[in-house]
């Protein structure tokens, strides 16, 4: 059987993870990986110092050279200046804020506390106005930044497996989400499948959560799988229970980046096979 060897969303010690760019590579090595994507933070909240995480990545993927192909991308907000980093050879388009005028950045996955503070004094305590605007602005996200694939598309859900402030069955909370994802369907966008959430912990369903990822399926999305790792221990987190995940969906494959002869980045479908035993198959073969 064989296993998923590639990521795309990962986090260094240069803008909020926990290792060096170097220990992530050496790790992917171990983990026998083919692929390795860096996505640095650029946005309100999480300040990067770009021209050296570019000079650093750089370094990095002359040093794996015939080992691993490393990917230098980044991670920006829907609210970000889509320009900051002309270098990056992908952009994972996140919504991590609202646009409310609130003096500080206020996003949805930093604490319960602001997220309960942002409801309250913006949305007047109706989680369902609140999911509603974080989703108008999500369906900006490709406009806004032309990014290579949407990042954790139902973040506003982060903290909703200990608050349980949204019924995600009540068409309030779901059809704003269906709209803007049919709406990214439609203009080319990418989804990924981001396993961070359960690798640590947080919660019990992978952004996006399994209906979600059902229709995404249904509107002929197209599928990253990601572990948005801040730390190298997780770098591969939950990637066997995502891929099965996928399957069940109706997915029959997902997608890889990777540098072509000319050095140019290329998307790769990786096909995800049921066989006849209920057995799940990866192969890393295109
Ligand atoms: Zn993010
Ligand atoms: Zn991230």
């Amino acid at each position: 059987m064989h296993k998923i060897t590639a990521n795309y969303h990962t986090h260094t010690v240069l803008c909020d993870g926990r290792n060096t760019p170097l220990e992530m590579a050496e790790q992917a090595v171990r983990l026998g990986f083919t692929h390795l994507g860096f996505s640095g933070h650029m946005d309100a909240d999480t300040h990067m110092d770009i021209r050296e995480y570019c000079r650093q990545i750089r370094l990095l993927r002359k040093q794996f050279e015939g080992k691993l192909d490393i990917l230098m991308g980044v991670e920006l907000d829907t609210l970000y200046d889509p320009d900051c980093a002309p270098e990056a050879e992908y952009i994972i388009g996140s919504t991590h804020f609202l646009d409310v005028d609130s003096g500080i950045p206020m996003s949805v996955d930093n604490s319960e506390e602001m997220l309960v503070q942002l409801c309250h004094e913006f949305f007047a305590d109706d989680y369902y106005a609140l999911s509603k605007a974080y989703y108008e602005l999500e369906a900006t996200v490709y406009d806004r930044l032309h990014c290579t694939f949407v990042g954790h598309f139902d973040l506003v859900t982060r903290f909703n497996d200990s608050l349980h402030f949204l019924d995600e069955s009540d068409p309030r909370y779901y059809m704003p989400a269906l709209e803007a994802m049919e709406l990214l369907v439609k203009q080319g966008a990418a989804f990924e499948l981001n396993t961070g959430a359960v690798s640590r912990g947080r919660k019990k369903d992978f952004y996006p959560a399994g209906f979600l990822l059902k229709n995404l399926h249904d509107f002929g999305g197209e599928i990253f799988i990601n572990s948005d790792a801040h730390q190298k221990d997780l770098l591969d987190g939950c990637f066997d229970m995502a891929a099965g995940a996928a399957a069940r969906c109706g997915f029959d494959h997902y997608n890889i980046l990777e540098h072509d002869t000319s050095g140019k980045v290329v998307m790769r479908k990786i096909p995800l096979r049921q066989d006849q035993d209920g057995q799940l198959r990866l192969s890393p073969q295109g």
